[in-house]
This record gives structure tokens, sequence and C-alpha cells, in this order.
């Protein structure tokens, strides 16, 4: 389940707490806020219809799901306007009434589809390869559909990947708690929660996955995802204490299953190092860094993305460091160079993470040279005393 409130006050529940309405399902903290939500919340107009949606959990998402349509058609009106649906080919929705969306890479009159259109496809094309037993391989590319666009191949964005996100959790929640899809529909719609930032809202979805996983026996590898997806949440909404926790955790357990060297383990470690930026622990930074950096340069090579994020990172440690030498800040000149270059060439010199980094190319240069003429500054003084020191008494007249 994803809700998780009390229906009446918004109390957080938890799993298992509470109260349940015995007809539809609908949480309470208590009996006081149940007899208070049928008297005055309305409810008593509304058991019935929940009931027949089929509970509580299959309401929500229905609802939720055509709140999230209407956003995401609204969202997309510049660009689908006078246009009609690739898959439908009407311009409004025969059934339902819903405009036109688009949220991916395609252009021109290509891509246009109605919501609804996109989650009947996917859904038919997953329940063949579920009847037909197609094997893992077809079962993903399929199940992909209710993510990625199957005209340009990339993942759809914001509100259109959240609509995707509740069409997908109102198909396959009715479940068992065991179930494949069911645990995939609740990844992709804490996915596009996020990516329309309803941040809250994708923690509570994100923290209902990760107790679903720890309680049904979910794979090492499964869990290990789950676990990254809600570290990410709890950055998102500024609860880096908890991130850092989470994101420890789980570049140990990827360095563990995987070792050193494998891609997850790196990406695991770029996670957990930024979460020790946000919350200026420029020690660790660097002791982990020192670590992971060279595997990452030998592995994935220099224009790898995961190393030139380790690199900045590890650079701007040095210069946060306010026991720096002069070493550390060349070095940190050096390399904010190298990886500006790098960016240039990879990700083109608009790029923001180009830009970024020849920001920090400026200001780290000033940096040295400040720290340059302070230093000499020290030499010259000393060197003028020591001049001193080493004219005999008596010469000065
Ligand atoms: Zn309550
Ligand atoms: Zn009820
Ligand atoms: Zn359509
Ligand atoms: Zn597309």
């Amino acid at each position: 389940m994803i809700l998780t409130q009390c229906a009446a006050c918004a109390a957080p529940l938890g799993l298992s707490l509470g109260k349940k309405c015995g007809r539809c399902s609908t949480r309470y903290c208590g009996p006081e806020c149940q007899v208070q939500h049928w008297k005055e919340g309305g409810h008593d107009q509304l058991c019935k219809k929940i009931k027949k949606a089929g509970g509580a959990e299959q309401y929500n998402a229905n609802q939720r799901y055509a709140e999230a349509v209407t956003v995401a058609a609204e969202a997309c009106t510049d660009d689908t306007n006078g246009q009609t649906c690739y898959i439908c080919t009407q311009a409004l929705h025969r059934k339902t009434k819903e405009g036109l969306v688009r949220m991916c890479a395609c252009r021109g009159t290509a891509g246009l589809a109605h919501v609804s259109c996109l989650a009947e496809q996917a859904k038919i094309l997953v329940a063949e390869a579920e009847e037909n037993h197609l094997g893992s391989k077809a079962f993903n590319s399929r199940f992909q559909r209710w993510h990625h666009c199957s005209l340009c191949e990339q993942e759809y964005h914001g509100a259109v990947l959240c609509a995707l996100g509740w069409a997908c959790w109102k198909t396959y929640l009715g479940r068992p708690e065991a179930d494949e899809l069911r645990g995939l529909a609740m990844t992709n719609l804490g996915n596009g929660l996020s990516a329309a930032d309803h941040d809250e809202e994708a923690l509570m979805v994100r923290e209902a996955e990760f107790s679903m996983l720890r309680r049904v026996g979910g794979s090492e590898i499964s869990m290990l995802g789950s676990q990254s997806n809600l570290a990410n949440s709890y950055h998102n909404i500024g609860r880096d204490d908890e991130a850092l926790r989470l994101r420890r955790d789980n570049y140990s357990r990827w360095l563990k299953l995987c070792g050193e060297e494998h891609e997850h383990t790196l990406l695991a470690a770029n996670n957990y190092v930024l979460s020790l930026v946000t919350l200026q622990l420029t020690q660790e930074v660097k002791s982990v860094l020192r670590k992971t950096m060279p595997v990452a340069r030998r592995v994935l090579g220099e224009s790898h993305d995961s190393t030139l994020r380790m690199r900045v990172m590890y650079a701007a440690a040095l210069c946060n460091d306010t026991d720096a030498t002069l070493d550390d800040l060349r070095e940190a000149v050096t390399t904010f160079e190298e990886t500006a270059r790098i960016a240039r060439r990879v990700l083109g010199s608009a790029h923001p993470i180009a830009v970024d980094i020849e920001g920090k190319v400026r200001r780290s240069r000033e940096a040295l040279r400040a720290r340059e003429a302070s230093e000499s500054r020290v030499v010259d003084v000393t060197s003028i005393r020591e001049a001193l020191e080493a004219m005999p008494p008596g010469d000065a007249n």
C-alpha cells in the first residue's frame, strides 16, 4: 500500500497502525477520526463509491491518475494544439475527453498521444508477454513502455512520466504483494512523482516500496536499487543526514556484492560522496575519493560522467579544506583545468556541467594566486629578517 496516513488528520500510520473502514478500507489513526470523517469529512457519501472502485488504494490511484492526466495534458497544450493521437487518431480521447501529451525527444508531429492510449498499449503488451511466458528480456522491453517512448526510445519526463506512473500503479496494485509487476509499478510511480517534483509523495512511495521488499524478501539487487531511490528522495526534501546514512550503507553493500570495479559500486560511491559534500564533511570526501576515483578513471574512463563528477568533487574538497597546502591548491587547479577540457569536448561548452567547471577553474586560480601572494609575503618578511640578522652589528653606521 502507499496510503500510509490517516484519511482525516494525515497522521502517519506506517504500514499497520490505526483502523480501517470495514467497508472500503480507508485508513484512520483511530475511531475518533473515523467518526469525524464520516460525519463531517464526507465519507458517508463516498464510502460506497470507494468500495465499488475496489477499495481505498484503488480509488485513490484512479483519482490521482485522472488528475495527473489533466495536469500533463495542460502542460503540453503549446506542443499539441490542433494535433491528433498517433494511436487512436483523435484529438480528444473518445471516452475520457483528455487532451494530448508529449514529453520525450519526438519532434514535429511525431509522438503525440493520449496518456490513456499509451497506458493501454503498455498494458496489452505486458499482458501478452505474461500470458505467453516470453522470458525476462521481452518482458522488460515491454514493461519499458510504461516509461519510455516507443518512437524515440527516450524516457518520458515531468508530468507525463507522473501520469504514466499513476496509470501503471492503478493497473497492477490489486495484485499480491510479492508480485513482480506490482513491485515494478511501485518503482515506476515513485520515479514519476519524483520527475514531477512531488518529492514528499515520492518519499512515501519509496518508503512503502522499501519495506515491502524487506517483507517479501526481495533480492539484494532490488533492495539496493530501492534503497538508492529512497536515499535520493530524502536528499530531494533536504533530509540529508538520512540520505547519507542510506548511501553509505548502499555503497558498502554494492562493494561487497560486486567489487570495487562494478559500475553500480562506482555510481553508489558517487552518490555517497555527493551526500558528504552536501553535509560539508570534507575530510571524508577526500578519503573516500582517494580510494574510488582512481578506480573510476581506470574502469569507466576519463570521459565518463561519474569520473568527471568525482574528480570535480575531489578538487573542490581540496580547495575547501581550511588546512589546504599550496600543493593541494595547485592540484585542484590542474584537476579543474583538465576536467573542464574533457567536459567541453564530451558535453559541449554550453552544457551546464561544463559551464560550472569553467567557473571553478576561474575561482580556484584566483584562490591559488592569492595564496601564492600571501606565502611570498611570509617568505619576504623571513628573508628580510634573516638578512638583517646576518648583517654584522655596527655596519649600519
Ligand atoms: Zn487521524
Ligand atoms: Zn468506508
Ligand atoms: Zn489516443
Ligand atoms: Zn518520443
